[in-house]
């Protein structure tokens, strides 16, 4: 099968969240499941700042190679893409989002016939790249080159849907008869990820339970009912985990490598993250961790307010994160406030983010809502317990086997699941037994691609 990948970013090239991680591996996966893959993102000048080896096809389109024989073929476009940011900069989201991805998502197609790369499936990835579901079934409708083409869209979050005001709608350069209801117009204003949901011939997102839940008014932010009426060719598929990045028995960024038969080593690891972050190294002392976007999705609102209650059992917390800055200042009062059990780190840091995954005992997750979550499964890998609110991927990976989960989204029950962790944890021996069964648990890529070629099959004989 050929298929196309289209996403707003990739790892290792340009990374803000797990759609990064999924754009990276999951055609690496595909690869080696026999599939012939390719990738299309934006130029970004972090690409080409990069130290990638990066070489140019043409004007303006540059490629690179992962995997065995991926390439990677960047669209560049100086105006657009030749800038700081992804998608904003500290004071927000660019304000010319929608032109940008527009014209990311019409050079993609273009690209595929000046490449000729007849794709049996397109794979698109959230707001940025779901136009291109839309242009073929519009523009290229009649288009032989993509006579057979079918198209998959990932749902990695449907908390951002690239929203725009009317008056913007011919920067998409379609006609404006797609502007109703069954196209891409919401409540008045241009909706590009419901224009992909409504044009694709499948859909997935990350794990089986966000499946459920963007069904619903609690969850589907305003499109629970455009995809309950595609519920039949709605798929949930859980990402997997790159474990040839996220390994602690062969990770460089660590202080020392352990695996589940060398468990003792973790704590050197624990004892170097206390150093580096200012904490009393103390074996004894429960290290929570948390790595993460600052934003009330990932559960700040709750998380913030019970650091005070999590220091005053004892508990050492190494935070890394940037994001809200409502957040920020809500951190830096509590960190002020307990000098020597918090560090802080507002930054995005991924050396760190290794260390806090490798040196805590504990990880909190506690998201309100959670598409798939990679911190889950990377802290399983690691040995570090998780403890999670009990949704989206976060309730098909952790269980109070594996980690702690609460079911109550409250602070008074993040509090309550700490304390039983922190019981938990002076029982030496039950918590060894949890950390092994965390590190056996295996989300690997191969079971996800596996269950990605089930679907693009599915799109096929559609
Ligand atoms: P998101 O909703 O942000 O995509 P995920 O849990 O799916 O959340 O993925 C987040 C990824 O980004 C993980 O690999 C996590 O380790 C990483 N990450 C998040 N914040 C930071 C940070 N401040 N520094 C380094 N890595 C981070």
């Amino acid at each position: 099968m050929k298929i196309a990948f289209c996403a707003s970013e990739a790892v290792p090239f340009a990374k803000t969240g797990g759609l990064a991680d999924v754009a990276g591996a999951l055609p690496l996966a595909l690869e080696d499941a026999g599939q012939e893959a390719i990738v299309i993102m934006p130029g970004y000048e972090v690409v080409r700042r990069s130290s990638f080896v990066v070489r140019r096809l043409k004007e303006n389109i540059s490629y690179s190679v992962i995997g065995k024989n991926i390439k990677v073929y960047f669209i560049e476009n100086d105006k657009y893409f030749g800038r700081g940011g992804l998608y904003g900069a500290k004071s927000g989201d660019y304000p010319d989002n929608l032109e940008r991805f527009s014209y990311y998502c019409r050079r993609a197609l273009e690209l595929l016939k000046e490449i000729n790369f007849r794709a049996d499936i397109v794979h698109v990835n959230d707001w940025q790249t779901a136009l291109i579901p839309v242009y073929l079934k519009s523009v290229h409708s009649q288009d032989a080159f993509f006579k057979d083409t079918r198209t998959v869209l990932t749902i990695h979050n449907i908390g951002y849907q690239g929203l725009f005001p009317r008056e913007e709608f011919p920067k998409t350069g379609l006609d404006w008869g797609l502007f109703n209801i069954d196209g891409l117009e919401f409540y008045g204003k241009i909706n590009i990820l419901k224009g992909g949901i409504e044009f694709c011939d499948i859909i997935t997102t990350v794990s089986p339970t966000y499946a459920s839940q963007i069904q619903t008014a609690e969850l589907g932010f305003g499109l629970e009912g455009v995809l309950e009426k595609r519920s039949a060719r709605l798929f949930g598929i859980l990402n997997g985990l790159d474990y040839s990045v996220w390994d602690p028995a062969v990770d460089k960024m660590i202080a020392k490598d352990y695996s589940i038969r060398s468990l003792g080593d973790k704590y050197i690891n624990k004892e170097d993250l206390q150093k580096t972050c200012g904490l009393r190294p103390d074996k004894e002392a429960m290290l929570a961790g948390v790595v993460t976007r600052l934003a009330e999705q990932k559960g700040l609102d709750i998380l913030a307010p019970a650091i005070g209650n999590m220091c005053k059992m004892g508990l050492q917390l190494v935070i890394l994160g940037t994001g809200d800055l409502k957040y920020h200042r809500l951190l830096q009062k509590a960190a002020k406030k307990y000098p020597g059990l918090i560090s802080l780190n507002l930054k995005f840091d991924n050396k760190l983010a290794h260390r806090i995954y490798a040196g805590s005992d504990l990880f909190l997750m506690p998201s309100q809502y959670e598409p798939c979550g990679l911190g889950q499964m990377i802290s399983l890998r690691f040995g570090t317990i998780p403890l999670v609110f009990k949704t989206g991927g976060l309730a098909d990976t952790v269980n109070n086997d594996n980690g702690f989960v609460f079911v109550k989204y409250s602070r008074q029950d993040l509090i309550a699941g700490v304390k039983i962790a922190a019981a938990a944890f002076r029982d030496k021996t039950g918590w060894r037994a949890r950390m092994e069964r965390a590190m056996r648990c295996d989300f690997s890529w191969e079971n996800a691609a596996n269950a990605y070629l089930k679907v693009y099959e599915k799109a096929l004989s559609s």
